[in-house]
């Protein structure tokens, strides 16, 4: 069943409190959105602490990113929201944070793109890494556009992650894996070496991953 807009409004307070609370959104930063339906997305407010949201807080926008209905203006980093929504269809939310592991892998350049972990390989497959776009500007949405189509979870260079799904449940997840996932990675880091599952495990579990998805659709 369709959720209602005031259900989306409190499912945002609770995904900006977690995010803040897990240490994802320091001071102000991160933004999350959700689609309302085709021509209204729900997104959070400029310059407000992801831990002290209200329901009333957020700001309505058009797929052009006008402003349509709120007190406060919405993110600057609506841009990005906006792009992803229009790539994707099938996507109905948006997180965007900088949860400090994952993040230290976009400063340092490296992708989370390692064959090691089967679970997460099987959730996300890869997470690439867009480079830089200044914070705020057209560039930033840019630098993601090409990796938009292919993926679910994106290292924005010198910046942060931004992950998306068919719901803010999913879209939220997906930001928790990342981050799961970038411990993870550095633990092998620290050990010296990576033992990297073999192309055709891999294949294996995307297709596990493709039959799953199927079945969780089905009515
Ligand atoms: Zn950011």
């Amino acid at each position: 069943m369709r959720k209602t807009d005031a259900q989306l409004r409190a499912e945002l307070v609770k995904s900006g409190r977690q995010l803040f609370e897990d240490g994802f959104c320091p001071a102000t930063s991160g933004n999350i959105s959700v689609r309302l339906d085709s021509h209204r997305i729900l997104i959070t407010p400029t310059g407000v602490s992801k831990g002290e949201m209200k329901p009333e807080d957020m700001a309505v926008i058009s797929p052009e990113g006008q402003h349509r209905f709120g007190r406060k203006n919405a993110s600057s980093e609506k841009q990005m929201h906006l792009l992803i929504y229009k790539l994707r269809p099938d996507v109905h939310a948006v997180v965007h944070a900088h949860p400090p592991k994952a993040t230290a892998f976009a400063c340092a350049g490296i992708p989370l793109d390692q064959p090691i972990a089967s679970e997460f390989s099987q959730a996300l497959g890869s997470v690439p890494l867009a480079k830089y776009g200044t914070p705020g500007t057209p560039d930033l949405a840019a630098a993601l556009a090409y990796l938009v189509p292919h993926h679910s979870a994106i290292l924005m260079g010198n910046h942060g992650v931004v992950t998306y799904g068919n719901d803010l449940f999913d879209a939220h997840g997906k930001m928790e894996l990342v981050e799961h996932f970038a411990e993870i990675v550095q633990g092998t880091l620290l050990a010296g070496r990576q033992a990297q599952l073999p192309p055709e495990e891999l294949k294996r579990l995307n297709e596990a991953a493709v039959r799953y998805r199927a079945g969780a659709q089905r009515p």
